[in-house]
């Protein structure tokens, strides 16, 4: 009987200096394992070496396909470029930089032959190699998540996951146009599994992710997953006109006993405060507006300038 197919599917953007460990890394993994594999490099628009590497592997090794973005289109875009091309039984979405440890991979096969759809590592504890601040913002992204959206998102779900075939082809069918897939597989269930890890420090480069880049990223995960957010506007606006009845008595009060009203302080503090509440809410609106803005023209979600996966 034929071996089965596992897919890896890496979105590269300028790692040159990981590709070639990471090759490695994978081959050696695999070596043990009774599996074919297929390495699906998907360059997102990479300004260093990273393509020419890529595609001399793909010329010495047959079970290395490229496939290269006409620009960076961000991460998921590639994700989900890979997953197109995807033929195997199941594909392993994994980073170039080796922070995923490819360790977990037989774990994660383990899980898949026993009948698990989708098994995802999840950043374990607190690890030593981020800043503090950046794993209390990541813990307050995923607490916000998870209020916000109705789908359990682990703090330090990442997008290190093994799909099985049904869940691929669920995953491309969608033509959302902005597809998280962090939310997007979890959501669409089937037999799910998550394994905590802790990441390796990366070895080469730095990561892609801004600070400004990482509350894009954030906004975007609440906004494409819940309109939670705009239920905010209703039950704000009703608590604080309730509130507001409060003020009548003392504005009888005063009348009644001829006490001037004070306040210009306070009424600089309310007017700044409810400007403030409108111009987030107005913000909050118009993010939806512009998901639906960008939707409605039905661009592609990538542009592929060259590949060898058909
Ligand atoms: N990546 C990508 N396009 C981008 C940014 C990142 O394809 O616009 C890839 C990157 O090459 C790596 C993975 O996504 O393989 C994760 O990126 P990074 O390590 O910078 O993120 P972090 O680990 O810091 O979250
Ligand atoms: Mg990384």
């Amino acid at each position: 009987m034929d071996k089965k197919m596992i897919d890896i599917i890496v979105p590269v953007f300028n790692e040159a200096d990981n590709i070639s460990l990471f090759r490695t890394a994978i081959e050696k993994t695999f070596a043990p394992l009774k599996y074919n594999y297929t390495i699906y490099f998907i360059d997102d628009g990479s300004i260093d070496e990273s393509l020419k590497i890529i595609k001399d592997f793909s010329m010495s090794y047959n079970n290395i396909k490229y496939i290269t973005f006409s620009r960076n289109f961000g991460k998921d875009a590639a994700i989900q470029a890979g997953l197109k091309y995807s033929k195997g039984d199941a594909c392993i979405m994994i980073d170039a930089d080796l922070q995923h440890p490819v360790e977990l991979i037989p774990e994660m096969i383990h899980y898949w032959e026993n009948g698990y759809d989708t098994i995802y590592a999840f950043r374990d504890k607190a690890n030593e190699h981020v800043s503090f601040a950046h794993q209390m913002s990541a813990s307050f992204f995923y607490k916000t998540l998870i209020l916000l959206s109705d789908i359990e998102i682990e703090n330090g779900a990442t997008d290190y996951r093994l799909t099985d075939r049904k869940v691929i082809d669920v995953l491309n069918n969608f033509s959302e146009n902005d597809p998280y897939f962090r939310g997007l597989t979890k959501w669409i269930g089937f037999k799910q599994k998550a394994i905590p890890y802790t990441p390796n420090k990366r070895l080469h480069g730095t990561t892609k992710y801004s600070k400004r880049a990482l509350l894009k990223l954030a906004l975007r995960g609440i906004t494409s997953f819940s309109v939670k957010p705009l239920n905010i506007a209703t039950y704000l606006g009703f608590t604080f006109s309730i509130l507001s009845l409060l003020y009548i008595p003392y504005i009888l009060y005063s009348l009644w006993f001829g006490h001037p009203i004070s306040g210009w302080a306070s009424v600089i503090a309310t007017v700044v405060f409810f400007g403030g509440l409108q111009l987030m809410i107005l913000g909050i609106i118009g993010l939806y507006l512009g998901k639906l803005f960008m939707n409605s023209k039905h661009r592609p979600h990538f542009i592929i300038s060259e590949e060898n996966a058909s």
